[in-house]
């Protein structure tokens, strides 16, 4: 705190805020605003993700030049696969929030079931039944593979971790999990002990014991960690993956992996968790990744693309016979907003867009046009690209370094195309536009990437 904010009486310091406020709202409630507001916004933005959010993040986003003379802060959807900045700079949107924007932004059935529900009644009582989340439940029944019945709803991927690995605690009554490397399960502590990366879980260890990771995509090393499991008196709970690797760096199964996973968790007793936050809802070309492998989970975690862009949900589903560990006592495993009737609203609207618009099988035909286009621009470039890699539109384009890809990520944003890729981890960017992207559109991704790849120098 300043020395003269320290110094203001508590009467002042109120009405300060109480007038910051009142400007922010009056820039919220505009539709357009003025160059000199777009100033202030950029200043502002800058100044408090400086001084209150945290410097770190101005430090690495290619959205912000060095001494922050150029900031790019966004302010508005230009379209349902396109943002644009405080300026009026349009972008068009490839990294789809890492996998939030199946549906495009701002989809009009999302947004209008949003609407309609919050005019009504936004939250929920907590106490009397709350009918969409039953009815949501339901939809998920019908349309997740297998004997998938039961569901639990939260906000965030991370939470549907954590509900996971409780249900699999609680059905088996092991506390062992295998999980894979590079694979990304979340930050907090419980979903942080099943993600890999080791910049992320280091100064947070110990995390909850029992977790173990083997190679992903290692199937002998898998069934040697199950045989040493069960030798030691350890036995596995479960196996977390993602059926496709998503912020590891779009990592496909080897062929057969998955259902050799499968078979392995049936042969020692142990439930198959999907993380489909990332892969589901269409986003590679099917419903539900799995789908492509024919293998069903036990348990499968929702979320990112779950709210339609439009508002946070996730959901975990199970089969009842493991659900039923959550029967005797409901309230073993709550969360205040999770299942709020606006995020089971956009939640419906999604699917009902998702098959209406058949997005998924849209997915597959333009997953396979960009990965076409995108290889046939690399090919040209093979000391800067190691290989383009995905399935439907989930979409990773590994260089040879960080550097590289950083420059080819910054270059491709400087035109006005926005992909995954920071100054800390750009080896593999990702390209996941939403289900709605145009061929036109994925023509101006594929042409710019052509155009930048020459221009890397690293
Ligand atoms: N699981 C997977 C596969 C993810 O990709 C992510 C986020 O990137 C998460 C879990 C965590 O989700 P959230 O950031 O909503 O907590």
């Amino acid at each position: 705190m300043s020395h003269a904010a320290a110094q203001k009486t508590l009467k002042e310091k109120y009405a300060d805020v109480y007038a910051y406020t009142n400007k922010v709202l009056a820039l919220i409630a505009k539709e357009e605003i003025t160059k000199e507001e777009a100033e202030w916004v950029t200043k502002e933005t800058v100044d408090n993700f400086r001084d209150h959010v945290n410097p770190g993040f101005l430090a690495y986003r290619k959205t912000v030049t060095k001494e922050g003379q150029f900031a790019a802060v966004e302010w508005k959807d230009a379209g349902p696969n396109s943002f644009m900045d405080v300026n009026g700079k349009e972008y068009i949107d490839c990294l789809g929030g890492f996998g939030i924007y199946n549906v495009g932004h701002r989809n009009p059935k999302v947004l209008q079931a949003v609407i309609n529900q919050m005019n009504r009644q936004p939250l929920h009582s907590q106490d009397l039944l709350d009918p969409l989340r039953a009815m949501l439940a339901k939809i998920l029944a019908d349309i997740t593979p297998g004997n998938l019945k039961y569901s639990y709803f939260a906000n965030s991927g991370t939470e549907t971790v954590e509900a996971a690995i409780k249900l699999a605690k609680m059905h088996t009554g092991r506390t062992t999990f295998i999980a894979t490397t590079r694979a990304f399960h979340g930050k907090s502590l419980g979903s942080l002990s099943a993600t890999s990366k080791a910049v992320f879980r280091k100064p947070f260890l110990p995390l909850i014991p029992g977790f173990r990771h083997v190679h992903f995509g290692d199937i002998d090393m898998m069934r040697k960690t199950f045989e040493t499991c069960a030798l030691v008196g350890e036995d596995v709970a479960a196996v977390i993956l993602e059926p496709i690797q998503g912020e590891g760096g779009v990592n496909l199964p080897p062929d057969g992996y998955l259902k050799q996973v499968r078979e392995l968790c049936d042969q020692f007793g142990a439930l198959l968790i999907f993380d489909e936050v990332q892969t589901g809802m269409g986003r590679t070309g099917k419903m539900f990744c799995c789908e492509h492998y024919d293998v069903v989970p036990d348990i499968m975690c929702l979320a990112k693309a779950f709210g339609g862009g439009v508002m946070p949900a996730g959901a975990v589903i199970a089969t009842e016979e493991v659900f039923k560990s959550f029967f005797p006592n409901p309230f073993v495993q709550t969360t205040t907003f999770g299942g709020n009737p606006l995020a089971c609203a956009a939640a419906i609207a999604t699917f009902n867009v998702l098959i209406e618009e058949n997005l998924p099988a849209r997915a597959e035909e333009l997953g396979e046009y960009m990965l076409k286009g995108l290889r046939e621009a690399a090919a040209a470039h093979p000391d800067k690209v190691m290989e383009v890699r995905g399935k439907g539109l989930l979409i990773g384009v590994e260089f040879h370094s960080d550097e590289i890809g950083y420059e080819v990520s910054k270059g491709l944003f400087d035109n006005g195309v926005l992909v995954a890729g920071t100054l800390i981890n750009a080896k593999t960017i990702r390209i996941e536009p939403p289900l709605t992207i145009t061929y036109e559109q994925a023509d101006r991704v594929i042409s710019t990437f052509k155009k930048v790849l020459p221009q890397v120098n690293v």
